[in-house]
């Protein structure tokens, strides 16, 4: 008999399944990989085969031209990977395709998150609790001053802000996947039904979103308006662009930014935000801590983030717990 969860180990570059010679999330080219979803520090390019659901296969098509090798796995599909190596994909509530993985082998059980977040996201399915022997989370807001506020809040203040300046434009940097879409749904869910301007980069991966089955109300494209046009309306583009000569053209934009990094006051000086939007799609302390405790795992493996604080806190809680060392990971401006 192998020593226990012998078959799945952490490496620099990815979680190696041994027995199904597969990667999760590998930060460099594989012969068979297991994506989470679409964001580019989990998914990347040139896998021989790529496994992840239809939505974040296509995510991954957009922006690499990854048809080839693509294997599609449904939320709540299992499928069996050589070596006798189970994988099930769970929505994560992370955004739209993001799943965590579960693998099961030899009566073992891992699961992997990827990034997640537990409060409602109208733009994907729910995270869903899985119980498992290992459970292997991420930690980007891993730090007890980490407190993402509800996200109806936040649309309030950046509605208020726009109703008391109709001559001006409110223009929000939004990370193009997921966070962008996630503001407009929700900014829909809020009431309000005006026309929202896009920069062009956002336009495909709204449409993509349009496609699955998000409906997110009429989006207009920047280029194609006049300033006079755009008066009292909500702009949407990348954080890259807030600040970019690009936003001469809107009229007198009141700037703000949509992150969970706004809750860090020299993060919002830096960018020139004037109106800091605390609205994240990863898990804040509360949700971190919250989680481990409900699927209460024999051990629990930390990565992606603030490690050392989650790493305390299992072990103030009785919790076994490691950290991990993996590479490439990076903050995503989420
Ligand atoms: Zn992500
Ligand atoms: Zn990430």
């Amino acid at each position: 008999m192998a020593a226990p969860f012998s078959w799945i180990r952490p490496e620099p570059h990815g979680i190696h399944v041994g027995p199904a010679d597969c990667w999760i999330d590998p930060s460099r080219a594989v012969d068979r990989a297991l994506v989470t979803h679409g964001h580019a520090d989990h998914a990347r390019g040139g896998h021989g085969q790529t496994v992840a659901t239809p939505a974040t296969l296509a995510i991954m098509d957009l922006r690499y031209n990854t048809r080839e090798g693509a294997t599609p796995v449904e939320y709540g599909e299992t499928i069996r990977l050589p070596g006798g190596v189970d994988a099930a994909y769970i929505p994560a509530g992370h955004v739209l395709g993001s799943a965590q993985i579960l693998l099961e082998h030899a009566g073992e059980r891992v699961v992997v998150t990827g990034d997640y977040k537990r409060r409602a996201d109208p733009t994907c399915p729910p995270f869903e609790v899985t119980k498992c022997d290992i459970f292997i989370t991420e930690a980007t807001f891993g730090l007890p001053v980490f407190c993402h506020p509800p996200i109806a809040e936040e649309m309030r203040k950046l509605l208020d802000r726009l109703a008391a300046h109709p001559e001006r434009c409110v223009l929000v940097g939004a990370y193009a996947l997921g966070k962008a879409q996630r503001v407009i749904a929700e900014l829909r869910a809020a009431g309000h039904h005006e026309p929202i301007y896009l920069h062009g980069a956002m336009e495909r991966m709204c449409r993509l979103y349009e496609e699955h089955g998000v409906s997110l109300g009429e989006l207009r494209l920047v280029a194609d308006h006049t300033k006079d046009e755009m008066r009292g309306s909500i702009v949407i583009c990348p954080p890259s662009a807030l600040n970019d000569r690009w936003s001469r053209r809107l009229p007198e934009p009141i700037t703000a930014m949509a992150s969970g990094w706004m809750r860090v006051r020299q993060r919002a000086r830096q960018r020139n935000v004037e109106l800091p939007l605390v609205i994240s799609d990863h898990a804040d302390w509360g949700e971190l801590t919250r989680t481990i405790e409900e699927v209460d795992a024999q051990e629990n493996w930390i990565t992606h983030g603030r490690e050392d604080a989650l790493l305390r806190w299992c072990q103030l809680h009785q919790r076994r717990a490691r950290a991990l060392a993996l590479v490439g990971y990076e903050d995503e401006d989420d």
